[in-house]
């Protein structure tokens, strides 16, 4: 980045210091990850500068002949890695990749089913002040009071008693495993379609650790960047029958030209998702998940629905006596980067919420493991237990540094930069 540096210093040093941010924290966002250099370069190439607008073969403007074939190649990696009929990878996010289903399965008004939002559903899943909850009728399916798990019976019950045009599988906030397979039994029951957003646990369907919905469902959507590990946007899935459709709701639907640096980066994702190291690397998340939960839950911390089957699980920290919000600002404090969340039938606004949600992706990148995962949940632990004792999170912010002195990130980049 020297002509950055030498060009324009501002923005270079916010470029820097979020480098050093990402290195020296412990990030347990769920939703987020550490792409490759790789992604990195395709994502930062002169592939921004062309206007595709349509799909290889099929563009408005000339020119095309390159990034048709990067688009093509998008393409049959996703088809592979996911054994999908058709794929439209230029939805620039997972929000706008479902927008293109509504608009492609639905008529304005019409009735969806989804999870409560309350429930780990997301804001594309009938928020009020989303799309979704402004243009649809949306009748919110929850968990179970006493499992905290989806109750499949009841969601059969709610799908006989309001007949959805459309039924929406697939979470932010939930920790255990989803069953398509029913979904789809459901779906059938009442003649809905079913749409499975895969957003959170695509890397992990990828890897075959989690239940393919491809089979099961008319659409599938997902972003790329959460654990898929690769650049920040959205793709689609569907039935052959629905190809056309799909295409044209997203362009000219929903977007005009397609971002061909991205389609180029998730390319690359796709590639390394097609190997042996992937599957590792997810494995590796599940066992880093189970571990971080089993070693909280035997700290005394309660999880929510019993645990975890994916990537990610929450602590209700009720019995703690701190709020979400409180127990992650503290932590922010010494270098350890969670987001509150509601827990089910929380009593607490999202404002504050009952919960943090943790999730392993980003820190198993960095190589992280069960050990690692131990160590970090006795050092929340440590925090939660005195927020207000200065010593004692000076201490812990000291563990956390060498601990991720010990697993660098983007340690040639760092390097290159402080050349520069
Ligand atoms: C993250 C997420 C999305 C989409 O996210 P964008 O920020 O719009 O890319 C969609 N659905 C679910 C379930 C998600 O968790």
């Amino acid at each position: 980045m020297g002509n950055l540096k030498k060009k324009d210093v501002e923005v270079y040093r916010t470029i820097v210091d979020e480098t050093r941010r990402e290195n020296d924290n412990l990030e347990l966002i769920a939703s987020e990850n550490f792409v490759s250099e790789e992604v990195l370069e395709a994502q930062g190439s002169c592939l921004t500068n062309k206007y595709a607008e349509g799909y290889p073969g099929a563009r408005w403007y000339n020119g095309c002949h390159n990034v048709d074939i990067v688009e093509e190649i998008a393409i049959e990696r996703a088809k592979n890695l996911f054994g999908a009929e058709h794929v439209n990878v230029q939805p620039h996010s997972g929000t706008q990749a479902n927008m293109a289903i509504y608009f492609t399965a639905l008529s304005l008004g019409d009735t969806v089913m989804a999870m409560d939002l309350s429930c780990g559903g997301h804001l594309s899943h009938g928020n009020p002040h989303n799309f979704s909850g402004k243009f649809y009728k949306i009748v919110p399916y929850g968990v179970s009071h006493e499992t905290e798990m989806l109750d499949y019976d009841e969601i059969a019950r709610l799908a006989e008693a309001h007949k959805p045009r459309m039924i929406i599988a697939g979470a932010s906030a939930y920790p255990r495993a989803i069953d398509f397979k029913k979904f789809r039994e459901i779906a059938d029951s009442v003649k809905a379609y079913l749409f499975v957003d895969i957003a959170h646990i695509a890397g992990l369907v990828a890897a075959g650790l989690h239940q393919s919905p491809v089979p099961y469902s008319q659409f599938v959507t997902s972003t790329t960047h959460k654990t898929m590990r690769g650049p920040r946007g959205g793709f689609i899935m569907c039935k052959k029958e629905f190809a056309k459709d799909i295409d044209i709701g997203i362009f000219p639907g929903l977007q005009g030209g397609p971002l061909m640096h991205i389609i180029a980066a998730k390319a690359v994702c796709f590639k390394e998702a097609l190997t042996g190291e992937f599957k590792t690397y997810q494995k590796q998340i599940l066992n880093n998940s189970k571990a971080f939960s089993d070693e909280l839950s035997s700290l005394g911390y309660r999880i929510v629905a019993g645990g975890t089957d994916t990537h990610l699980f929450l602590v209700d920290l009720t019995s703690k006596n701190i709020t979400g919000k409180d127990a992650s600002s503290v932590l922010d404090k010494v270098g350890i980067t969670v987001n509150k969340n509601l827990i089910p039938f929380d009593t607490k606004s999202p404002f504050v919420a009952s919960g943090i949600r943790i999730g392993t992706p980003a820190v198993t990148t960095r190589g992280m493991k069960e050990a690692e995962m131990r160590q970090i949940a006795g050092l929340i632990d440590e925090v939660l237990d005195s927020p207000n004792d200065g010593k004692k999170l000076k201490a812990v912010k000291g563990e956390v540094k060498k601990l991720v002195k010990k697993f660098p990130l983007y340690k040639n980049l760092i390097k290159r930069l402080e050349k520069e």
